[in-house]
This record gives C-alpha cells, sequence and structure tokens, in this order.
C-alpha cells in the first residue's frame, strides 16, 4: 500500500473562505470595544495604515475585563500536540516580545513565570513538556524545588515546576490606553445597542441619542465587535456559544515574608510581586453569577487557592481577614474549546444552508466557499488568558483584513475560526 492510499480522503469543505466579500472601498475601521482585544486590533490595523475609531460604553480604555492591576501572561502548554497548547505556545512567544516596550516603560514587569503542578499528572506533563522544549531554555525549564525557591525569591514547597523567564505581569489597563494613545486612535464613548447593515455602511445605533457624535461617525465600511461576551447582544453574533463568566482577584497586603516574591507563580491560582505595596492574587470562576461587587467569599477563595498552589507562598501571605481585603471582580468571556474568536462573522442562515449536508454525513464534499457578512468581523473569547492571546491574534486578524499573508498555519487559523463552532454543531447534528 502506497503512504497516498492509506491516508484518509480529505474532504472538500472550504467554509473558511469568503469569496463574496466586497473589495474593500476605504481604509476606515471602527473597533467596537475598547479592551485588549480591541485595542490591540486597532494599533495592528492603524500600523497597517487604516483610520481607526474604537468605540466604547465607557469613555476610557480597559474599563471591563481588561481593568485589572495586574495580570499575568500566561502559558498552557502540553505534551501533546494539540491545537489549543500549540497556538498558546505562539501566542506566548508573540507576547514576550509585543510587551517588550511596555516592560520598559514599567508597565508591569518581564519577571517570569512559575508553573506549579496541580496534580501527579500535571507534574508528569511537565516532565513531558521539559523533555520536549529542553533546547529552549528561553523558554521554558522545568526546576526542582531549590531552583524554584531560588527564582522565586522565599521558600517554595512544591518538588517542581516550570519556569518561563520571558513572561511576566502586566498593567492591561495602562497597556489599552497605551496603545490607543500611541496609535492616536480616538476612542467614542456610546453604548451600542444594535448594528445594521446599509448602502455599504454598518450603522451603529446608541442607547442614549445623545451620545451620537457628530457627521453620523459611528457608520463605518469595515466593523471590528470586540466587545467581549456583549457580543450576545447583537443579533450579527448572537449564534456564538460564548459565556459570560465572572471572576475576582485580591489585592494581598505585602510584608516582609510575600514581598520578597520577585516572579509570578501559578497552579491553582496566581500571584504576582508586590506592586504599589500588593501582590495580585487570584483568581475566582463564579458561574451564573452577575454582579461586580467584590465578595468576601471570593477573597476567602483565592486565599485557599493559594495554599492549594504552595504551602510555603499561604505561610509568606499570613493570616488574613477576608473581610478587610480588596480587589476588583469583572467578566471573562470563554469559549466551549477555550480558544479566542477570530475573523469574518459568518452569514449564519446561508451558511446553514449551504452547508446542511453535513447533518446527514460529516465528510460531504461541499464545493460552495462560506457565507459572510460584508466587512464585519469579530475579536473576542480570550477567556482567561487575553493579555497572551490578543497580542498574536489581533496580528492575524488586521493581517488578514489588510490582505496580508498568513501568519500560522492553517490547522490553528481554522481552530480560531468565529464558524468553526456552526461546522462542529452541523457535524454532530446540534442545528
Ligand atoms: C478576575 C479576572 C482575572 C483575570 N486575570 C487574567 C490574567 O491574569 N491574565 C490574562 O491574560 N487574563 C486575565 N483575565 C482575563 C482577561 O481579563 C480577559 O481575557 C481580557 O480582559 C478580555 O479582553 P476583551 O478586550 O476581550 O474584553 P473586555 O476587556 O471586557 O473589553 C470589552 C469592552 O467592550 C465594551 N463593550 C461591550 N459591549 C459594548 C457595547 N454594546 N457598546 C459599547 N461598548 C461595549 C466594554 O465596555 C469593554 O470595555 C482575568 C479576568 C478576570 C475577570
Amino acid at each position: 500500500m502506497n503512504s497516498s492510499s492509506g491516508r484518509k480522503r480529505q474532504p472538500s469543505q472550504p467554509w473558511h473562505l469568503n469569496q463574496s466579500a466586497a473589495p474593500r472601498l476605504s481604509k476606515k475601521v471602527t473597533v467596537l470595544g475598547a479592551g485588549i482585544a480591541g485595542c490591540t486590533v486597532a494599533a495592528a490595523l492603524t500600523r497597517r495604515g487604516f483610520e481607526v475609531t474604537v468605540i466604547d460604553r465607557h469613555q476610557a480604555a480597559g474599563r471591563g475585563g481588561s481593568g485589572n492591576s495586574q495580570a499575568i501572561i500566561y502559558p498552557k502548554l502540553s505534551p501533546r500536540d494539540e491545537a489549543l497548547p500549540r497556538i498558546n505556545l505562539a501566542a506566548i512567544i508573540f507576547a514576550s516580545q509585543y510587551y517588550q516596550p511596555f516592560w520598559q516603560q514599567g508597565l508591569g514587569k518581564q519577571c517570569g513565570v512559575l508553573v506549579l503542578p496541580e496534580s501527579t499528572k500535571v507534574a508528569a506533563d511537565f516532565r513531558l513538556i521539559a523533555e520536549r522544549f529542553n533546547s529552549q531554555p528561553d523558554l521554558v525549564q522545568l526546576c526542582n524545588n531549590s531552583k524554584l525557591s531560588a527564582i522565586a525569591g522565599m521558600d517554595l514547597q512544591a518538588e517542581l515546576g516550570l519556569y518561563f523567564p520571558n513572561l511576566g505581569w502586566l498593567q492591561p489597563q495602562a497597556i489599552c490606553r497605551q496603545l490607543l494613545a500611541q496609535y492616536q486612535i480616538p476612542l467614542i464613548g456610546a453604548d451600542i445597542q444594535k448594528i445594521t447593515h446599509s448602502e455599504g455602511q454598518w450603522h451603529l445605533t446608541c442607547s442614549d441619542e445623545n451620545l451620537h457624535p457628530p457627521n453620523n461617525s459611528l457608520a463605518s465600511e469595515s466593523l471590528i465587535i470586540a466587545n467581549a461576551y456583549d457580543c450576545l447582544a447583537l443579533q450579527q453574533t448572537s449564534f456564538l456559544p460564548v459565556t459570560q463568566l465572572r471572576g475576582q482577584i485580591t489585592d494581598i497586603p505585602s510584608n516582609q515574608q510575600i514581598g520578597t516574591l520577585n516572579t509570578v507563580i501559578c497552579g491553582e491560582g496566581y500571584i504576582t510581586p508586590q506592586h504599589q505595596g500588593s501582590h495580585s492574587c487570584g483568581a475566582t470562576y463564579n458561574k451564573g453569577l452577575f454582579t461586580t461587587q467584590v465578595r468576601e467569599a471570593d477573597h476567602q477563595a483565592n486565599l485557599l487557592q493559594m495554599a492549594a498552589t504552595d504551602q510555603g507562598l499561604a505561610e509568606a501571605i499570613g493570616a488574613q481577614d477576608p473581610g478587610s481585603l480588596s480587589g476588583r471582580a469583572n467578566y471573562r468571556c470563554t469559549t466551549r474549546d477555550y480558544l479566542p474568536i477570530v475573523g469574518p462573522v459568518p452569514d449564519v442562515p446561508q451558511l446553514l444552508e449551504d452547508y446542511g449536508p453535513l447533518r446527514t454525513d460529516a465528510r460531504a464534499d461541499i464545493s460552495k466557499s462560506g457565507s459572510y457578512l460584508p466587512n464585519l468581523f469579530i475579536h473576542c473569547g480570550m477567556g482567561s488568558r487575553g493579555m497572551g492571546y490578543a497580542p498574536l491574534t489581533a496580528e492575524i486578524l488586521a493581517g488578514e483584513i489588510a490582505g496580508e499573508d498568513r501568519l500560522i498555519e492553517p490547522e490553528l487559523r481554522l481552530a480560531l475560526h468565529p464558524t468553526r463552532f456552526l461546522i462542529q454543531d452541523l457535524k454532530k447534528k446540534r442545528i
């Protein structure tokens, strides 16, 4: 048997191609949402010569999920060759370069990130990851207890962990603002209720007439939706399987013991080196809870997570009264496969009609390209790792809009595509 006859035939299913895309008439683009997803894509487009306007219901950038005082770049590698760790690897390498100028300006610190295993199975995976990347000590190193403690600057009890020397923590809100300021991107404060398309333009309707800016500038030929879970409120993107997932961080007051911590540590939870006298520690996951009020119960949960991450950390933090701690609560926008959503927004009824045969034969040959709404794109679903993902995914999206060559391999590109969920659901007869 020759190798080609042994290989499974790949059906023709070009759902990701958009042949009907109209040639772009102008270089004006509106981005809805001024979090890290919106600001990175706005900057990436501006660098390519687009004239970008950002709209947010807040008058300043980084007031939603991207508003924490300290956020970490969270690695998620695996010894297995799966899409998520491969995308995560590409993203953290890209991010560690992207944030250099921000670190140089003091908007965080490239202090390294230590990851401690949550179980013996995860520890076994760490050994395999270290073997796999053993020629790249700049990326990741396997550390024993004494090396872990030396890097952390304090006594840890974990027997092993992975050290990512080029990662660190960031001030997300300051970075969002810096991106808009650096590229002189205007931010319009408006709460958008709906979007409609007519005469070649996307029209954005605000909840408050008074907020409507002059010259009808809330109309734009191209629109990028970067408003996290609020994409569910827009008819065109309401099909996306994203979840609004609350989380809270706790500010731990620094003291002599924990104050020596000089790298990020993550395991069950994460903690940063001190910034302005406190350490960010988090985060909770509160499914089905919708309040941004800071809760004592979440502070308690974060303290317990620190103890579960490493008893040495809990001892250094010392006894804390959860009732007297401060913090911040907001929402993540999570996806069911834990990967961001990046690309053109499909015309759902047309795509379901064209790709309907997948319900009866998941391997059907369908020669039609996918159907997409004109010049409408989405950049969301950052989950718990927006700081790591957004620089790379913004670059992918801006590059595609500008007609550049693909930045990542096709298989990984499809794993981020907005249409992937519809195709999976058709094949599984869920829709
Ligand atoms: C407690 C907690 C801790 C976290 N820790 C980390 C961490 O350490 N590292 C990390 O990488 N990630 C972390 N995350 C996740 C990270 O915050 C998100 O991945 C990231 O902020 C998402 O960015 P975004 O731009 O997609 O969304 P957002 O920052 O939420 O931005 C969306 C923006 O859209 C605007 N908007 C929405 N709807 C409308 C509308 N209709 N009209 C106008 N404007 C609108 C909002 O006002 C908002 O500014 C954490 C999240 C939480 C909740």
